[in-house]
């Protein structure tokens, strides 16, 4: 700890500087760099956090040498502004403010009007002419000191002011007279004294030094210090104090208090956007208890002051190259800033903001870059809930997609087809327990869905993510009766047909139909991310299933696709009848005829996605859910008989199969490789319809880059196999047609097994793609779509510091990955000398902080949902400059 626990700010001059956050807090730093750079700034001190660590290591005593340094920088003070604290003819008041190196607002103790006593507040009267505005000042101070530095409630002075109202026969504050506030003086004063047991404190300097403490006290208050658990702000040494003449804005129409940023948050729009409040203090502004006035309108009220403001705003971007929010004061004509601090904005603003700050010559490109938080683009990817819309949430879920989706809730998927063949363009919400497989197709022709169980990797957040599909999941006030078709949200009934909406960016979910508006695509959009692939490593890859998603997946930058999940082209209205004949198939012979039939559709999806990809590689797994999820479940007899109708058998010989595929833990039962390892010829017709898909395009004249990506292996043995059989396969392809296509088998990881085996898969695989859903699952035994039982408290008990299905955990399921791409490369460079492609394809690569990890332990490629593939490019390129984790969020 250094011998300086105090420094100066006033005049032109200031101790300390923007730099020194750390020991100064934002706002004792941002006040110091005011003065010095010219702007109007009431003169004051800060107390350093280094004094309020050695208050807490002294017992929560103020170390004595502070206090002559306080002593001289209150000289300092008095002198600058021209009046003596405690002189009873015409008082310096202070306030006292908290304020760490970052931000918490509202967390800590603020106290007004420190100084005010029995005979200063006459002197204020007289020096002012304004009986009312000192005694309301005075009042003001008593009950803050009172229950902010001494502990009493706030209420018990409360009651007071709501007494003098009802015996004057007033509504509003503003209502009593100067005599009023005399008396309510006298009444406070009562207050404290008798919860205290002593006076309101007659010196100045006394009140000072309790205030302060106050704010070293409220730093370890429980509203700050589950702010910095809820925010995971760790490190900091505690808060500094500000203390700093006080200036009025509530001394007549010349006077008047603001706030504003110096661009519109919302918009980014290069315009001044602010309230202020003639005749008010900073509270009046922001409680809403009068209507504040738009920033501009201040040019008709008093033009000379309003004038000098916009210098200041002009002044203040070019010296800290940012968008501001300032708070201003304006006594008798004469103004002052009380703060300045990086502005607050939304994604659109912040991208419209750095990019127009570029082309200003303000900042460069790369700073441009680190400023944008890569989450924050969702902003500008989604639909978006109608800003001036009046609807209330009432309930609240877990925002699964970004988005806002208003439509009639149907509460089966089927319910949804059959509604959308007959009115495709009404908006429909599905509304479900949770989703599987089976729901696909209604999930997709739904404008959003929401559902009352599950977590962000559940079926419905990844199916619709991946579709930029607005979804809210783990709703639990949602209570759906199937049978009486409607479903009760919070205790409203809804029936089936009726709207709900949903904002899947905040988990809201509101009755009742919100309108919204579409997103906007700007040009500053694509201009920063041009600026983000110059810098990043990673390539960024998608995972998309349909030729759609992939153009729009490249459209977004995607430079290759790195996960097609073959399954979900096994549910389309068209071949589901054969993917359920070939379950049923009592053999070999049956299984193979169901999939000829499958095999064309295959071939002629894989046919659109190479077309779209033209020239970029794509990944296609080999079918890896479990076969059950393809039938009706047990229940399911409307849908038994719609199937037995389709494949020509019977309801009793659907259950029975149903039955015997029945699995305990299909999760981890039969399922991935384990399927073509059993029935080899499902694998063949897979391998078949992508290499003869990819001769066909390629004869178009197209480059073609397929890569068979075998799923779940856990022993090399698995891969061997299923490789030998797959080349085979393509050989013979490639040997019918004529045509030769380069094309790669490669595996994913995703059981711990393949991670610490992977120097054995990788003599076998040409690329590891990490499956992070199912090594999450497998590596914590936690099952992805049943963790909101204890996650909550997991959470909460800091058991875990974040859900691992939504960023990497990095030092378990991490710690794995590291030692299968150091295994894997390994030796795949001993045996093969060759380059070990390595990527990820769980829900883990949209999400910023696993793709910084990606970068650090030294990936290829990240693959994400179309529509987290700028967020991704984004992050690489954070993670690339080395900037990512210390933006502001
Ligand atoms: C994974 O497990 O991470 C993965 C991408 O596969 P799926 O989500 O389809 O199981
Ligand atoms: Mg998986």
């Amino acid at each position: 700890m250094s011998a300086k626990y105090v420094y100066s700010f006033g005049g032109k001059t200031a101790d300390g500087d923007g730099k020194m956050k750390e020991l100064l807090g934002g706002k004792g730093a941002n006040l110091a760099e005011m003065c010095k750079i010219g702007i109007p700034v009431p003169p004051g001190f800060t107390i350093t956090t280094e004094v309020c660590a050695a208050y807490y290591e002294q017992g929560k005593k103020i170390p004595d040498a502070t206090v002559p340094q306080i002593d001289e920088a209150l000289k300092k003070v008095e002198a600058e502004f021209g009046k003596k604290f405690g002189d009873p003819a015409d008082p310096l008041l202070v306030s006292v403010r908290s304020g760490a190196a970052l931000s918490m607002p509202g967390m800590m103790n603020t106290i007004l009007n420190l100084g005010l006593t029995d005979a200063s507040v006459e002197g204020l009267a007289k020096k002012t002419g304004n009986d009312r505005f000192a005694y309301d000042s005075y009042r003001r101070l008593i009950d803050m000191f009172g229950s902010t530095a001494m502990g009493l409630e706030h209420e018990h002075f409360e009651h007071e002011l709501h007494s003098m109202k009802e015996a004057k026969g007033v509504k509003l504050d503003t209502d009593l007279s100067a005599d009023d506030l005399k008396e309510l003086v006298k009444r406070y004063k009562a207050v404290y004294k008798k919860d205290v047991g002593e006076d309101f404190p007659q010196d100045p300097k006394k009140q000072l030094m309790l205030a302060i403490n106050a704010v070293f006290n409220s730093w370890n208050g429980h509203k700050a210090i589950e702010y910095r658990r809820i925010e995971r702000i760790t490190g900091l040494k505690g808060t500094a104090v500000n203390v700093q003449a006080m200036v009025f804005g509530n001394m007549g129409g010349g006077s008047g208090t603001g706030v504003a940023f110096t661009r519109d948050p919302n918009t980014g729009e290069d315009v001044f956007y602010g309230d202020y409040l003639i005749n008010a203090q900073g509270e009046d502004v922001v409680a809403g208890i009068r209507t504040p006035e738009p920033i501009s309108k201040l040019g008709e009220d008093m033009p000379k002051v309003y004038e000098q403001l916009v210098g200041i705003r002009a002044a203040l971007e070019k010296h800290y190259k940012e968008m501001q929010d300032i708070e201003f004061t304006v006594q008798e004509g004469v103004l002052f800033m009380l703060q300045t601090r990086t502005g607050k904005r939304t994604g659109t603003a912040a991208v419209r903001i750095a990019v127009e700050m570029v082309k200003e010559g303000l900042i460069d490109e790369t700073t441009a870059v680190k400023r944008v938080a890569p989450d924050s683009l969702n902003h500008l990817l989604q639909p978006q809930l109608d800003p001036k819309a009046k609807n209330k949430p009432v309930a609240q879920g877990i925002a699964a997609s970004p988005g806002a989706a208003s439509g009639m809730v149907l509460l089966s998927a089927e319910a949804v087809v059959a509604h959308a063949e007959k009115h495709p363009n009404d908006p429909i919400l599905l509304v479900r327990k949770e989703t599987s497989p089976e729901d696909v197709a209604g999930m997709h022709l739904a404008k959003g869905i929401l559902t009352s169980t599950g977590g962000k990797a559940s079926h419905a957040a990844v199916v619709a993510r991946g579709w930029g599909k607005p979804c809210v999941v783990g709703c639990e006030a949602v209570k759906i009766d199937e049978a009486a078709q409607t479903v009760t949200i919070a205790g409203t009934v809804v029936k089936a047909g009726e709207f709900v909406t949903i904002n899947g960016t905040t988990g809201d979910v509101m009755i009742g139909k919100v309108p919204t508006v579409p997103p906007s695509m700007t040009g500053d959009f694509a201009t920063l991310m041009t600026w983000a692939d110059k810098v990043r490593k990673l390539k960024i890859r998608t995972n998309a299933d349909s030729p759609a998603d992939a153009a729009k997946a490249r459209e977004f930058g995607a430079e290759g696709i790195g996960l097609c999940r073959t399954e979900h082209m096994f549910f389309g209205k068209d071949r589901i009848a054969a993917v359920r004949e070939m379950i049923l198939a009592p053999d070999v012979e049956g299984r193979t005829k169901a999939l000829a039939k499958i095999e064309p559709f295959q071939k002629a999806d894989f046919v659109g996605l190479f077309e779209v990809m033209d020239g970029l590689p794509v990944t296609i797994r080999l079918l890896d859910p479990p076969l059950h999820e393809f039938l009706p479940q047990k229940d399911n007899v409307a849908g038994a008989e719609e199937v037995a109708k389709q494949t020509g058998t019977t309801v009793e010989k659907i259950f029975e199969r149903v039955e015997e595929l029945h699995e305990m833990n299909p999760m981890m039962g039969f399922r991935g490789c384990r399927l073509p390892l059993v029935f080899p010829e499902i694998g063949d017709m897979q391998v078949r319809a992508i290499i003869e898909a990819a001769i066909e395009v390629k004869k178009k004249g197209k480059s073609v880059l397929p890569e068979i990506m075998i799923p779940l292996v856990g022993v090399v043995e698995e891969l061997a196999i299923l490789k030998k059989r797959a080349i085979a396969v393509a050989e013979e392809c490639m040997k019918q047609a004529g045509v030769k296509v380069e094309y790669q088998i490669g595996t994913m990881i995703e059981l711990p097994r393949a991670c610490i085996a992977a120097d054995k898969i990788a003599e076998e695989a040409e690329f590891f793609s990490f499956g992070t859903n199912d090594l999450t699952q497998m590596t914590f035994g936690f099952s992805r779509d049943d963790i909101k039982g204890f996650m909550p408290t997991y959470l909460r008990d800091k058991i875990l510091p974040i859900d691992p299905f939504q960023t990497i955990d990095f030092n378990g399921v991490g710690e794995l990955m590291k030692i299968g791409i150091q295994k894997g490369r390994g030796s795949r460079t001993a045996k093969h000398s060759q380059h070990l492609k390595v990527g990820i394809c769980g829900e883990h690569g949209g999400d910023p902080d696993s793709v910084v990890f990606c970068h650090a332990i030294g990936m290829d490629y990240v693959s994400c949902s179309p529509f987290r593939v700028p967020i991704a490019r984004l992050a690489a390129a954070q993670a690339a400059l080395g900037e990512a984790g210390k933006r502001d969020k």
